[in-house]
């Protein structure tokens, strides 16, 4: 039987859908030479790939590069198609932090190959989420900050007001597409500053207020 995976924080919520959104800040558009998109470029994760705080990335021997990418992540808490974006924030339970762990060399090598990003960015615990703090503790989802330590030093530091598509926009986009049901998940995008983790890594996310943090350990695939 499939046991069900609960989203921390939000009553009775259980991971749905993983939605992510790539190349959503200029700065880490550019730091890995993409172009800035017309359109939010969207991707999925696998259920599998959910991990929780306190818990470890298990980096795979198919991978020699693994890199962290910090990013807001949206709980959606009801069942949405076609939202208007002036309506798309009422359709959040709540908010988290979690990183897109990317096997940086598996998906330069899908890019240069026009493939899919599927095995670059889904293998197991590649999704790491906080615990969620409901929607009503975030006024504005563009006035949030973010950071992501490596053994104390910062790696990225970045500001939600930086996002080229909005959490209302990226939401009113993606339910023009697939019907949101409570559960889904949406990595928002990372600012500039990603960077390789290695075995033994000690990797704290934050979000500063309200105050959200997830630390993880890298560990190499046994
Ligand atoms: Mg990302």
């Amino acid at each position: 039987m499939r046991m069900p995976k609960p989203i921390r924080g939000l009553d009775e919520l259980n991971v749905g859908t993983i939605f992510c959104i790539g190349r959503n800040y200029a700065k880490h558009a550019k730091e890995l030479n993409n172009a800035v998109p017309d359109e939010p470029v969207v991707f999925l994760k696998p259920e599998s790939a959910i991990a929780y705080d306190k818990s470890a990335i298990v980096l795979p021997q198919r991978s020699k590069e693994i890199h962290h990418e910090v990013e807001l992540v949206i709980a959606i808490g009801r069942q949405g198609k076609n939202i208007p974006p002036a309506q798309a924030l009422q359709y959040i339970a709540g908010y988290g932090i979690g990183i897109d762990v990317t096997a940086r060399d598996i998906q330069q090598k899908a890019k240069d190959n026009a493939h899919p990003w599927s095995v670059a960015k889904g293998f197991d615990t590649f999704a790491p989420i906080s615990t969620f703090v409901t929607a009503n503790r975030v006024q504005d989802p563009q006035d949030l900050e973010l950071k992501l330590t490596v053994n104390d030093e910062v790696r990225q530091h970045g500001f939600t007001k930086d996002m080229l598509f909005p959490v209302a926009d990226l939401i009113s986009y993606l339910s023009g597409i697939f019907t949101l049901q409570p559960g889904d998940l949406i990595f928002t995008g990372t600012p500039e500053g990603v960077s390789p983790i290695a075995d033994g890594d000690h990797i704290k996310a934050e979000l500063a207020d309200p105050e959200i943090t997830l630390e993880v350990k890298a560990r190499n695939e046994a």
